[in-house]
């Protein structure tokens, strides 16, 4: 089923030439470069399901999925016709609409966490207003971070910062002032002892822990068992807030989050990806108990916070519908034979590879394992994933162009599409 890729991209290395030239690394966010794996960026036309099709006009099996939100593949027909159908009546108001109190109400029913919440226009906003909440509730001013957690390009949060930032080894942007960053402190993910020695060596002086609740900015890390409990007995009794950021995993690896999936309930909820459908000016939110929305002198405002076109929600009572019965349960299913085939790939070909996954996002690792924690991921065998991604490439399978991403299954990917990556990865890894 793979349509064979023309190893040239003559036509993506043009746009890519023209791109350089008016676009500060020629793409507007660093992971899309190549820069890691070597090599042109591909310029996407269009996609379907589960394929996109490159400027070239190469077909390709996808993995990214625009990093998260297209649980249902690329235009699925109900998302692309809820669009529509809003498109037609406007595009902002800057005055309230009645869709922002039905998808409020489906994002408080879906997450234990969250009985009020705040919708504004990108992962980035939710968790700097779900930063700003915090502080104000509890008057403290430092937050703890983990190293290779990824929580948008807030000052204070671009610090040991994953994806782009974990790919090029960025510690710190350049132009985040210390001040703003000697807020934020930073310990090891599944390490609640080094969340221990930051409360004791700053007491009540720590406003919130963030987290993505499973890694996925450093390729896919679980929670160990026991890191979640000891994270919220640990702000609970620091009077600290517990922030997840389920950006990624919100109505991913369960239809309630990662908060639902082990049975953890933070004080703060930030969301994204997925409850905009995939439209980035779909709506994102800040959600927590009754207070965040209230805390004293907080401000939150954005002319055009949300009623973008209730983008993917389509008036339905539950986001793209992921709510019918199965469809957790069947990206559970091929998600699970792709990793199982990998693993037996790599073992065939006796290449150490580490395979991290939670339903339907995994990161195959370089890496003898386990991978825990940024100390590991980082431990990757860099080339050889770049070999792989190339190899890949050619048999026509779409993989993030950095070895520490996590690869995206929809309910688009067909067992087909599945045989067809595990048949690639078997030459691929067969070479690396
Ligand atoms: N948090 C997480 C966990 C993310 O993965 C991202 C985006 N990759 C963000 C926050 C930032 O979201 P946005 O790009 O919409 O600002």
């Amino acid at each position: 089923v793979i349509v064979s890729v023309s190893p040239e991209f003559e036509d993506c290395k043009e746009i890519a030439q023209r791109a350089q030239d008016h676009i500060p690394g020629g793409v507007n966010s660093p992971v899309r470069s190549f820069k890691s794996v070597g090599g042109t960026p591909l310029f996407i036309q269009r996609g379907k399901g589960s394929r996109i099709w490159d400027a070239d006009g190469n077909e390709l099996v996808d993995y990214v999925g625009s990093w998260g939100p297209l649980i249902l593949g690329h235009a699925h027909d109900s998302v692309v016709e809820a669009v529509e159908r809003a498109l037609g009546k406007g595009l902002t108001f800057g005055a309230p609409t009645e869709g922002e109190v039905e998808l409020a109400k489906m994002i408080v029913d879906a997450l234990p966490s969250v009985d009020m919440v705040r919708l504004v226009s990108s992962g980035t906003e939710a968790t700097m207003s779900a930063i700003r909440a915090a502080r104000a509730f509890t008057g403290r001013s430092k937050i703890v971070k983990f190293a290779g957690c990824y929580h948008g390009h807030n000052d204070g949060l671009l610090v040991e910062a994953g994806s782009g930032g974990a790919t090029y080894s960025i510690p710190n942007s350049a132009g985040v002032p210390e001040g703003y960053a000697r807020e934020t402190l930073v310990a090891d993910y599944n390490d609640v002892n080094s969340v221990q020695r930051l409360f004791d060596s700053h007491p009540a002086e720590i406003a919130a822990v963030i987290l993505e609740p499973v890694a996925a900015n450093m390729g896919v890390v679980p929670p160990a068992p026991g890191f979640l409990e000891g994270l919220r007995l640990l702000t609970a009794n620091n009077d600290a807030l517990l922030i997840f950021d389920e950006v990624i995993t919100g109505f991913r690896v369960a239809y309630g989050g990662a908060q639902t999936l082990y049975g953890i309930v933070p004080d703060l909820t930030c969301l994204g990806k997925i409850i905009g459908g995939g439209c980035r000016w779909g709506p994102t939110a800040e959600g927590g108990m009754s207070w965040s929305g209230s805390a004293p002198g907080q401000y939150v405002p954005g002319w055009h916070t949300v009623r973008k076109p209730a983008c993917g929600n389509g008036g339905d009572s539950n986001p793209q519908g992921l709510a019918a019965p199965g469809t957790y349960e069947g990206l559970e299913a091929a998600s699970a034979r792709l990793a199982d085939g990998l693993a037996a790939a790599a073992l065939k070909a006796e290449v150490p590879l580490t395979i991290n996954r939670v339903g339907s996002i995994m990161t195959a690792f370089f890496n003898g394992g386990p991978v825990e924690g940024w100390d590991s991921v980082a431990a990757s065998d860099r080339e050889r994933y770049s070999a792989y991604f190339h190899l890949m490439l050619e048999r026509g399978v779409y993989l993030a162009p950095s070895p520490f991403e996590a690869a995206f299954v929809s309910t688009a990917h067909t067992p087909e599409d599945i045989g067809a990556t595990l048949e690639a990865a078997e030459y691929a890894l067969a070479r690396v």
